[in-house]
C-alpha cells in the first residue's frame, strides 16, 4: 500500500472514531456485533446476508472455560495466526484456510503457549431494524448448523424457483428450540417490505466491513498478560516472557478492557 493510501486510511480512522468508531451509524448501546443471547431469542430477528458462506470472514480465538461453573480459564482473544480480511474468491478462502488452520507458534505467543485455540466466523448482514449492516460473530459449530439450514431451504425452494438463493434475501435467524445453537428460515414478511429492505441491503458497501478492526487483534504485550493470568493447567506459561520486574501482583499493568471486542454471550 503507498503512501497516499495509508494516509487516507488514517484520516477515514480518525475521522470514523469521531463519529463513535465501528458503532458509528447506530443507536446508542446498540453494536455491530449482534448480541446473538438477547437479539436471537424467542421469535429472532430478520436479516439480509450479506456475503456467500464460502467467502465468510473466519479467524481463529484462543479461549477456555467451563459454562456450567461460568468459570474462565483463558480470556477470549483473538488468534494472531488469523486472517486480516475476508476471502474475495473460493480460491483464496481455500488458501487462507491452508494457511491458517493450524497453530503457528512463531506467529502468536498464545499457540506458542498452546492455548486451546477455536475456529470464529462473522457472518455480514443488513439489519433492517436500524437500516445498517452488522454482524453474527459465531463459532464453528452454529455456522455449520446455519449453512445446513440454508442449504435445505434453497433446495427446496429451487424446486420453484432455480436461481433462489438465500443470499441477499430476507431470512429470519433465531436461537434453536433446544437453546444450543440457531436456526435460519426465510422470512414471511410482507412482499413490499421485504422488497424495500432487500434493495436498502444490496446498497451496503461491503468494503467498509472492516474484518480486521472487528475481530480485535491485540498487542502481544496484551496478549502475554492474558496467558499470565489464564489458568496453569490451560497454557504452557513456560514459553512466556517473564513479567517484568518483580512488581506486585496487583500493581502489574492491567489488560486494557475491550468494550468494541465481540460479546462473550455465545455459548
Ligand atoms: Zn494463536
Amino acid at each position: 500500500m503507498g503512501l497516499r493510501d495509508q494516509l487516507k486510511k488514517r484520516e477515514e480512522r480518525r475521522e470514523k472514531a469521531a463519529n463513535g468508531g465501528i458503532n458509528g451509524g447506530l443507536p446508542e448501546g446498540v453494536t455491530r456485533y449482534v448480541r446473538l443471547s438477547t437479539e436471537l431469542k424467542g421469535e429472532g430477528k430478520p436479516f439480509v446476508i450479506l456475503r456467500d458462506p464460502d467467502l465468510w470472514y473466519f479467524y481463529y480465538v484462543h479461549e477456555a472455560g467451563d459454562f456450567a461453573t461460568r468459570q474462565t480459564y483463558i480470556k477470549k482473544h483473538t488468534c494472531l495466526n488469523s486472517p486480516r480480511k475476508a476471502p474475495e474468491t473460493i480460491e483464496e478462502a481455500e488458501e487462507m484456510f491452508a494457511k491458517f488452520e493450524k497453530p503457528n507458534p512463531n506467529v502468536c505467543i498464545s499457540d506458542k503457549a498452546k492455548a486451546k485455540r477455536g475456529l470464529y466466523f462473522m457472518v455480514p448482514v443488513f439489519d433492517p431494524e436500524y437500516n445498517e449492516w452488522r454482524v453474527l460473530d459465531f463459532k464453528e459449530f452454529h455456522v455449520s448448523n446455519l449453512i445446513n439450514d440454508m442449504d435445505k431451504t434453497e433446495k427446496a425452494a429451487r424446486k420453484f424457483d432455480k436461481s433462489y438463493t438465500m443470499i441477499g434475501d430476507v431470512v429470519v435467524i433465531r436461537k434453536s428450540a433446544d437453546g444450543k445453537s440457531y436456526t435460519i428460515e426465510s422470512s414471511d414478511m410482507e412482499d413490499d417490505k421485504a422488497a424495500k429492505v432487500k434493495d436498502d441491503a444490496a446498497k451496503v458497501d461491503q468494503s467498509e466491513i472492516d474484518y480486521e478492526e472487528l475481530a480485535n487483534f491485540r498487542e502481544e504485550s496484551d496478549i502475554i498478560a492474558i496467558l499470565h493470568e489464564a489458568h496453569d493447567d490451560h497454557v504452557d506459561k513456560s514459553v512466556l516472557p517473564a513479567v517484568e520486574s518483580a512488581q506486585p501482583q496487583d500493581e502489574a499493568t492491567p489488560i486494557p478492557s475491550d468494550a468494541d471486542a465481540p460479546p462473550e454471550d455465545d455459548f
